[in-house]
């Protein structure tokens, strides 16, 4: 047991920062989280938990404490394409209800094969909902308030300086691990001499340069919002490049635009702005402006070393077409908070954290270049006067650009191979069984029990799903009559290495992992399989171990 303050500091309260923490708290690790900030985000920011997060999310069991918040259980989740919110449809991506998503994904009809779909739900109201479920966690102690100002090392770990801002006090804290998760500008990441590499900013007519984000309210009506409910309405018009989100499926909106080169954010009237994506005036109550810069694909040369590591927009930054910014660094958490629990609880082998970046580094520059598409896809073309006009020109320029439109529509939004297909190709930490890799389609999943993917998702007879039977650890899954596993569960006692057994007793399960058995990692990879096990069971377990 360490003798430090806490086994592991969190710089950081957003998403991937609340994440961190909750992974940790599941392995048993204690940890401090500060914040700068006082409170969760107070201002809409991702609108997409992608199926993946979700997942993750239900291992803690919060997700359908999620799936309660954002937009309304029966709210359409299409996306539509519009010249002006009382102009022209263009195009119309329609998608399910959050409910019906649901049921589709129990039928097993939807495009995602998992327990847990996307969802749209706002970024603040997750944030609030990981910040309530962090709070009530015995090891977790969270600091909101605090700031972390400086770091360095110390015999076996780091200590940190830490300002409460409510009272200037500063005070020290030690810990056997840093995790930098404290967004974009990471104060750990410039600390650490870390540089981002790839494109910053780079500008396109929507999505791309200087944007405004403006949270407002507005009573939601046909004087100004005559296109059928949908989550997202892009307007594609020859003055104005913007995106209106649905926040709470009622009154409250936000409207992403691309502020004019060389214009003042300062001197740009919201209202006026609303009204224009309209066609007309609305009465619009501004809850809170925000600028913002998109075309950003941006990834951290590092994601850390020794005694610490970064996580989330800390170690890539992403343009949010395609929804992969906040939902990537879920999935790093989770990489990294296994890893750093393994070493705390003493288990891990010395190369394990470094696998971190090893497995994640490459996902995030993959999710990086999906995303990049989407806004090159989605940004980089003009629009004629032409589009808004009653004649056959116009009609026929609005089926043009809506063709364009509809196939971008379901390539940003439809994306099971991006969510679900992330496998660690050719981690030190996976046993490789030789069988070649399935294509990293980013529209077509193909469920694979292929060392380093995701463990496939089954549903059950009982109803439950067969990752609602994974550990904290490692999950032996036995998948026919009794092979025996008793040298490979030997092995990984005498290492203190977790794992439960489970046998499904599904012939389903056997078809699908083409195995009798296999291994499934902390965070749902699956690290082994084969029909027996190893000759050497120590070799396979200091294998997953990062010995
Ligand atoms: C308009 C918009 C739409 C988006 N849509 C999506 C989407 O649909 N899907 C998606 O996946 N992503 C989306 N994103 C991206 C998403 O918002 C970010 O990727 C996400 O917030 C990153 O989370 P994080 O926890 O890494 O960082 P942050 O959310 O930035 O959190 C970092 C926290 O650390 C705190 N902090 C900073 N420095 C310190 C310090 N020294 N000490 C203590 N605390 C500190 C900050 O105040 C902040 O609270 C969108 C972004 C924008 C701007």
């Amino acid at each position: 047991m360490s003798s430090f303050d806490t086994q592991v500091l969190i710089a950081g309260g957003g998403p991937v920062g609340l994440t961190v923490a909750l992974e940790l708290a599941r392995h048993g690790v204690r940890c401090i989280l500060v914040n700068d900030q006082r409170e969760t985000a107070l201002h809409p920011k991702a609108n997409a938990i992608n199926a993946r997060s979700m997942e993750h999310f239900r291992r803690h069991g919060i997700s359908t404490k999620i799936r309660a918040a954002g937009l309304p259980a029966d709210y359409p989740t299409d996306v539509t394409y519009v010249t002006r919110l009382t102009g022209f449809e263009m195009a119309r991506l329609s998608m399910p209800t959050s409910s019906d998503a649901v049921d589709q994904a129990k039928a097993g009809s939807g495009p995602y094969d998992c327990a847990e779909p996307p969802h749209r739900c706002n970024q603040m109201y997750l944030e609030a909902i990981l910040h309530e479920a962090t709070v009530a966690h015995a090891l977790i102690d969270v600091r909101f308030g605090h700031r972390l100002e400086a770091f360095g090392d110390v015999d076996g770990g780091v200590i940190a300086t830490v300002r409460n801002l409510a009272n200037d006090q500063v005070y020290d804290v030690c810990a056997d691990y840093l995790v930098g998760a404290d967004g974009g500008r990471s104060y750990v990441r410039r600390q650490l001499g870390v540089l981002y590499d790839g494109e910053g900013g780079v500008v396109r007519q929507m999505m791309g340069g200087a944007m405004l984000a403006t949270y407002f309210r507005a009573p939601r009506d046909r004087t100004w919002l005559q296109i059928a409910p949908s989550w997202q309405y892009w307007i594609v018009s020859p003055d104005l490049r913007a995106l209106l989100l649905s926040v709470d499926g009622g009154d409250q909106f936000v409207l992403l635009s691309r502020i004019p080169d060389g214009a003042d954010v300062d001197t740009i009237d919201d209202v006026e702005l609303i009204s224009r994506a309209a066609g007309v005036p609305v009465e619009a109550e501004i809850i809170l402006r925000q600028p913002w810069t998109a075309g950003h694909a941006l990834l951290a040369q590092s994601f850390g070393r020794d005694r610490v590591w970064l996580a989330g927009d800390a170690a890539h930054l992403f343009t949010p077409t395609g929804g992969l910014g906040m939902n990537t660094g879920i999935d790093d958490g989770v990489n990294l908070a296994w890893k750093l629990a393994a070493a705390v609880n003493g288990w891990g082998g010395p190369n394990l954290i470094a696998t971190y970046e090893t497995d994640r580094r490459p996902i995030g520059e993959r999710n990086l270049a999906f995303a990049k598409s989407f806004a090159e896809s989605i940004g980089t073309f003009d629009v004629s006067a032409e589009v808004e006009r009653g004649s056959a020109a116009g009609q026929t320029e609005r089926q043009r650009l809506g063709a364009h439109l509809a196939d971008h529509g379901w390539r940003e939004f439809i994306i099971p191979g991006i969510v679900l297909g992330v496998r660690y190709e050719g981690s030190p930490i996976i046993w490789p069984d030789g069988t070649p890799p399935t294509s990293d389609d980013p529209y077509n999943y193909i469920p694979t029990a292929r060392p380093g993917s995701r463990a496939p998702h089954v549903w059950l007879d009982d109803g439950s799903a067969l990752c609602d039977h994974f550990g904290a650890g490692f999950t032996l899954l036995r998948l026919a009559m009794d092979p025996p596993v008793d040298d490979l569960l030997l092995a990984a006692h005498e290492r203190g290495v977790p794992v439960i057994v489970f046998a499904p007793g599904s012939d389903v399960v056997r078809e699908r992992y083409e195995a009798d058995l296999a291994l499934v990692g902390p965070d749902g990879h699956v690290v082994w399989r084969g029909n027996e096990t190893p000759t050497d069971c120590g070799a396979l377990i200091d294998r997953i171990r990062g010995a």
